[in-house]
C-alpha cells in the first residue's frame, strides 16, 4: 500500500458511507443516512464511530441532498477528506460501462465519461458522481480514484456479455455487465488463504444483501453473473424484482397504461421480498413473521438462488465450491440451508451444526462441493485499488 491515509466513499441513493484506511486498517468510519428525505421532520443523520482518542459522534444535520451533506462534512470534519495525511480518495462507482475495466484516476475527462454513463444507472450513478465532483472542486490537488462495480466482470466472454438483440444495440452499450464486482474481487482475493479448491476451481459466489447477485468464477476470475445490463436482473432482492419476462414490462406499459417512471418505481422499489410478502424488504422481518406470504417470499428467494446456481454450474461445467456473503449470505443460516438442500443434486451437502455456529467452512466432510461463509469488504477493495492506482 502507498504511504498516507486513504478515504473511501460509497454514495448511495439515501446514504453516504465513508471510511479512512491506514494501509489495510480502518481508522475512521461513519455514514450519513436519510439523505434526500422528502420530510423535513426526518433530517439526515450523521454517525461516526469512536476510537481510543475520540468519542463516537451522532448528530442530525440540516442537509437534504448529497451536496449539502458534503458541505457539512467539509466544514465540520475537514480532516476526513482534506487532512494533510490523506494520500487519496476512492469512490465506489456502480457502473463503468464498456469504457472502464479497472479503477482509474479521476480527471475532468473521466468525470465527463462518467456523466455520459448516467443513463445506464440513473438511480445510482448521479449519487456516485456528487462527491467526486465536490472534492475535485474543493480540493483539486487531492488524487481521486473511481472504482467500479462492473470492472471485475469485464473479462467475461462474448456470449455472457451479449443479448439476442440486433448488433447495433451492443455497440450502443446495451449488453450485460454484471455488478457487485468490488465484493466479488474481495472474495476472490480472500479465497486462496481459505480454501485452495474454491480459489482454483469452479466456484459460485452468492452476494446476498439488499441487492443480490451471484457470480460464477473460474480460478478467481468472473465468467458469468446473474446481474446484466442493470442491477435489476437475476435474483429476487429486497425491493427489486430480479429476472422478469420482458413481455410483462410491455404489458404494463401498453395495456395497463403505466408510465416509465411508475414502472421503474415498481421494479426497483416495490417488488422483490417486499412485493411478494407485502410485509418487508428485510430478511430479518420475514424470518420473524408467521405470515404465509413472508414464508413464500423467503422460499422464492431461495428457489431463485438454487435455480441460478444450476445455470451457473452449467456455465462452469460443474461446481467445486459455493460461497455465501453479504448481509443475508453471512447472517441467515436458514437461507443457506435451504439453498444447499435444493442443490443436493449438485453434490452440495451441508454440516448443519457448522452452518448455525458462525463457521467459515460449513460443508459436510463427504460433500462434493465445498461451502463457505465469508464476510465481504468492499471498502477494503476500494482502498487497495486506490493504493494500486496511486502507486502506478
Ligand atoms: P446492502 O445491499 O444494503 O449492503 P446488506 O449486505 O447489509 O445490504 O444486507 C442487508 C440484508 O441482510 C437485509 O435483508 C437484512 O435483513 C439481512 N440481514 C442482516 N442480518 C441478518 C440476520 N441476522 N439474519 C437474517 N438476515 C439478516
Amino acid at each position: 500500500m502507498s504511504e498516507g491515509l486513504i478515504a473511501v466513499l460509497n454514495a448511495g441513493s439515501s446514504s453516504l458511507k465513508f471510511a479512512v484506511f491506514a494501509g489495510e486498517t480502518v481508522v475512521r468510519r461513519g455514514q450519513v443516512d436519510r439523505i434526500n428525505s422528502a420530510s423535513s421532520s426526518a433530517p439526515a443523520r450523521l454517525s461516526i464511530a469512536g476510537d481510543a482518542q475520540r468519542a463516537p459522534i451522532k448528530q442530525e444535520i440540516s442537509a437534504t441532498n448529497h451536496e449539502q451533506v458534503l458541505d457539512v462534512l467539509f466544514e465540520q470534519f475537514p480532516e476526513l477528506f482534506g487532512g494533510t495525511q490523506l494520500a487519496g480518495v476512492g469512490h465506489r462507482v456502480v457502473h463503468g460501462g464498456a469504457a472502464f475495466s479497472a479503477a482509474v484516476p479521476v480527471t475532468d475527462d473521466v468525470i465527463a465519461q462518467l456523466e455520459a454513463l448516467i443513463p445506464l444507472a440513473p438511480l445510482h450513478a448521479p449519487h456516485n458522481l456528487v462527491p467526486i465532483k465536490a472534492i475535485r472542486w474543493r480540493l483539486p490537488d487531492l488524487p481521486q480514484v473511481a472504482c467500479f462495480d462492473t470492472a471485475f466482470h469485464a473479462g467475461q466472454g462474448p456470449l455472457e456479455q451479449m443479448f439476442a438483440l440486433p448488433r447495433e444495440l451492443y455497440a450502443r452499450g446495451v449488453r450485460r455487465y454484471g455488478f457487485h464486482g468490488l465484493s466479488y474481487e474481495y472474495i476472490a482475493a480472500t479465497l486462496p488463504a481459505v480454501d485452495a479448491r474454491a480459489a482454483e476451481g469452479r466456484t459460485v459466489v452468492c452476494h446476498l444483501g439488499n441487492g443480490a447477485s451471484m457470480c460464477a468464477m473460474l480460478a478467481g476470475k468472473s465468467v458469468a453473473s446473474t446481474m446484466g445490463f442493470t442491477a435489476l436482473d437475476g435474483l429476487v432482492m429486497g425491493t427489486r424484482s430480479g429476472d422478469i419476462d420482458p413481455g410483462v414490462l410491455l404489458y404494463l406499459l401498453q395495456q395497463e397504461g403505466m408510465t416509465p417512471d411508475e414502472l421503474s418505481t415498481l421494479l426497483y422499489h416495490k417488488s422483490g421480498l417486499l412485493g411478494i410478502s407485502g410485509i418487508s424488504s428485510d430478511m430479518r422481518d420475514l424470518e420473524a413473521s408467521d405470515a404465509p406470504q413472508a414464508k413464500q417470499a423467503v422460499e422464492y428467494f431461495c428457489y431463485r438462488i438454487a435455480r441460478e446456481l444450476g445455470a451457473l454450474a452449467a456455465v462452469l461445467g460443474g461446481l467445486d465450491a459455493l460461497v455465501f456473503t453479504a448481509g443475508i449470505g453471512e447472517n441467515a443460516p436458514q437461507v443457506r440451508a435451504r439453498v444447499c438442500e435444493l442443490s443436493r443434486w449438485l453434490g452440495v451437502s451441508l454440516d448443519a451444526a457448522a452452518n448455525t455456529s458462525k463457521q467459515t467452512v460449513i460443508h459436510a466432510p463427504d460433500s462434493a462441493v465445498h461451502v463457505l461463509v465469508l464476510p465481504t469488504n468492499e471498502e477494503l477493495v476500494i482502498a487497495r485499488q486506490v493504493a494500486r492506482v496511486l502507486g502506478d
